[in-house]
């Protein structure tokens, strides 16, 4: 199903179809979503694994020269935070890419479940992944509904979007909105009610909550948090992260530290990979970039 929504920030209306916002996949990949036939893909078996590898994955972009992933294997377990950490440049947006099935690799290959993705019905195994970009979208529409959005075709109460909005931080500065979760966002944003960066991203990290997709993928998604905000975020969702896995993607240590592993890009390549505590102990670009200068040294 097809639905209108119209976004406050650029002001045009967008469509939404079947979970997948149809503009941030244009504005961002640039690409036509393929629905192709679906006769020689498999449906996701119903007990699939989520756990994610990448194996010795590059990947050059149709027309030009040199590869911008050369060799890459990153493993992400069911119910664990993988970090990805780069400068710009480094690669990050193309493997998100690739994680999404926007691109295929030209060699190596990405598994889910032990299968590989190229097999899977694109849109099916899209749902299960829900990416929340820095440059979030804010929707004209009710609080709630920002939130239901994630997901529209799945039934919910309003506990389920609560929850959501909980585990995001959201909860407690829409409670204070004149109407709550029946709040019309671009209303409150007319009225002269500040809405920060910071509780649109709060809003938009709930509606990948709410999703029914396993494995979140956060690019920059906490940036307008402050530390505290970040952790309580990861904290809360690390405890019902269950069947569920999460990939940050950043280029600031308060959010990559909060991950179970983390591997470090660079120019398109895996240079290190350890936590966060093995990576500050190693002599490399992770303990060059975070390491706090030991003052009596
Ligand atoms: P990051 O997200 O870490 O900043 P990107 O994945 O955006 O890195 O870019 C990695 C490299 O790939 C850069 O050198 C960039 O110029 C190149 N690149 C990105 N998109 C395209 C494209 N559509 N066609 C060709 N090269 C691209």
């Amino acid at each position: 199903s097809f639905t209108i929504i119209q976004n406050i920030s650029s002001g045009i209306s967008i469509l939404y179809h079947n979970n997948i916002f149809i503009n941030s996949i244009f504005e961002l990949f640039d690409l036509k979503i393929e629905e192709k036939a679906d006769e020689k893909y498999i449906d996701l078996p119903k007990d699939q694994g989520i756990t994610l590898e990448l194996k010795n994955v590059s990947f050059t972009y149709p027309h030009a020269i040199n590869p911008t992933l050369k060799n890459i294997s990153i493993t992400i377990p069911e119910g664990k935070i993988i970090a990805i950490v780069g400068l710009n440049g480094a690669g990050k947006s193309t493997l998100i890419k690739l994680l999404c099935k926007l691109y295929k690799p030209n060699q190596g290959e990405i598994t889910m479940g032990g299968t590989n993705i190229n097999s899977f019905n694109e849109l099916e195994y899209r749902s299960q992944i829900s990416p929340v970009f820095q440059d979030f979208s804010k929707y004209n529409v009710t609080a709630e509904d920002n939130i239901r959005f994630g997901d529209i075709s799945k039934p919910y109460s309003e506990d389920d979007i609560i929850d959501a909005s909980k585990k995001s931080g959201a909860h407690a500065f829409v409670e204070k909105f004149p109407h709550q979760y029946k709040t019309m966002m671009g209303r409150l944003f007319e009225d002269g009610h500040e809405v920060s960066i910071g509780q649109w991203q709060k809003l938009a990290i709930a509606r990948a909550l709410f999703s029914s997709a396993r494995i979140l993928i956060f690019d920059e998604a906490t940036s307008a948090l402050d530390a505290v905000a970040e952790k309580e975020l990861y904290d809360s969702f690390r405890k019902r992260i269950s069947n569920r896995s999460a990939v940050i993607i950043s280029h600031r240590h308060s959010a990559i530290k909060h991950a179970d592993y983390i591997y470090v890009l660079s120019g398109g390549t895996i240079l290190q990979h350890g936590t966060d505590e093995e990576l500050l102990n190693m002599d490399g670009d992770y303990a060059k970039l975070f390491k706090t200068p030991n003052p009596s040294s």
